[in-house]
């Protein structure tokens, strides 16, 4: 049923009406921005909460301008999630999943409910952007509560016969290309570097914008409904020392480097809070398992920079330019 809808769509070149949740976060606003990009008719869901919060307001407000429709819907209130999904086609969640900054996921159980009640929905694509959960059976505590929660979204998706995508973005640039890949750093220094284990694991770095762009391309293609899609652009497959070389190139100079073990990394995380201790295992796995890289992508799963060839993605070379 829902193919025949998609394929149809797709050949008329016909684009779904999009609802994003979570639209003012770090990775939400980069989806608004390409979903209008991609000229799609966009919505995003104003939840009363955010009160006097002026920067929300002001952003709500920019993408009204520039020609999204603002609809007021919160989590406690699962009418008006309802009345929001009625209005399009797919929904898109991206609340937060970082516990640093807050830590949301199950809350989308509760969209997922509306979802069923709605009936209208052609695809959703929960929280998850980042590592894939279902890679994670064997995650370290406390981290692995975030592929534990993503996983619990992802059964109760299922289990009501939602078609979905699931977007693995591997780790954002931001963070990660930032912070020469180093826990509590996200602007790289000119003097030294802290190398996790040998840096040798290779890992996958994507723009934020980049994500944004795949993200909204998986939408109406029937190639990724009810998949998993990985954006492993090939020129991003690095491994943390081969950044560190980038960045010295660019600054013409050679870091300082020193390194830390597996096991010492263990120990410093233990001696942290919780909220640093969820983010550090995922810098651990990524890191020191190479949790990214260590699958090839199956059946039953796509490669977006395949998938969507005329999208340029931001290079990590590119990405580090910045810093200048
Ligand atoms: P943010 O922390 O920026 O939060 C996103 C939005 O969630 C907020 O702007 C808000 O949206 C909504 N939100 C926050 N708290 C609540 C609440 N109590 N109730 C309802 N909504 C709330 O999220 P990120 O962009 O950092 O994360 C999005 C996804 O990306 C997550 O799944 C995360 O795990 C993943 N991620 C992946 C990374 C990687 O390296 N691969 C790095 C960082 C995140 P609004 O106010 O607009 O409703």
């Amino acid at each position: 049923m829902f193919s025949l809808y998609s394929d149809t769509k797709h050949k008329m070149g016909l684009k779904s009406k999009i609802l994003i949740i979570g639209g003012t976060g770090y990775l939400g606003k980069r989806l608004v921005n390409a979903s209008l990009a991609q000229g799609h008719e966009t919505y995003v869901l104003r939840r009363p909460e955010i009160g006097v919060d002026i920067e929300k307001i002001q952003m709500l407000l920019s993408f009204k301008n520039q020609g999204a429709t603002l609809v007021t819907g919160s989590f406690s209130d699962h009418q008006s999630l309802v009345e929001a999904l009625k209005q399009v086609d797919v929904v898109i969640c991206a609340v937060s999943g970082v516990h640093i900054r807050s830590h949301q996921i199950l809350l989308q159980l509760k969209l997922v409910d509306a979802i069923k009640e709605a009936g209208n929905i052609k695809r959703f694509l929960p929280s998850e952007f980042g590592t894939d959960p279902a890679k994670m059976a064997d995650a370290l505590e406390p981290g692995r509560v975030t592929f534990d929660d993503k996983m619990v979204v992802r059964k109760a998706i299922e289990d009501a016969g939602i078609p979905f995508t699931y977007v693995s973005a591997n780790c954002f640039a931001g963070y990660m290309v930032g912070g020469l890949c180093q826990p509590g750093h996200i602007l790289p220094s000119k003097e030294s570097v802290l190398l996790l284990g040998d840096g040798n694991k290779k890992s996958i770095f994507v723009d934020e914008d980049d994500i944004a762009a795949y993200t909204i391309r998986t939408i109406d293609d029937p190639r990724t409904c009810n998949k998993t899609v990985y954006i492993r652009p090939s020129e991003n497959i690095l491994s943390q020392r081969e950044i560190v070389k980038l960045w010295e190139k660019l600054i013409g100079k050679q870091l300082q480097k020193s390194s830390l073990s597996q096991q010492d990394f263990l120990n410093i995380m233990k001696g942290q809070g919780y909220a640093e201790q969820v983010g550090l295992t995922h810098y651990y796995h990524v890191f020191y398992d190479g949790c990214l890289t260590n699958f090839e992508i199956g059946d039953g799963a796509e490669e977006a920079s395949a998938l969507y060839p005329d999208i340029q993605y931001t290079k990590v070379e590119d990405y580090l330019k910045q810093y200048l």
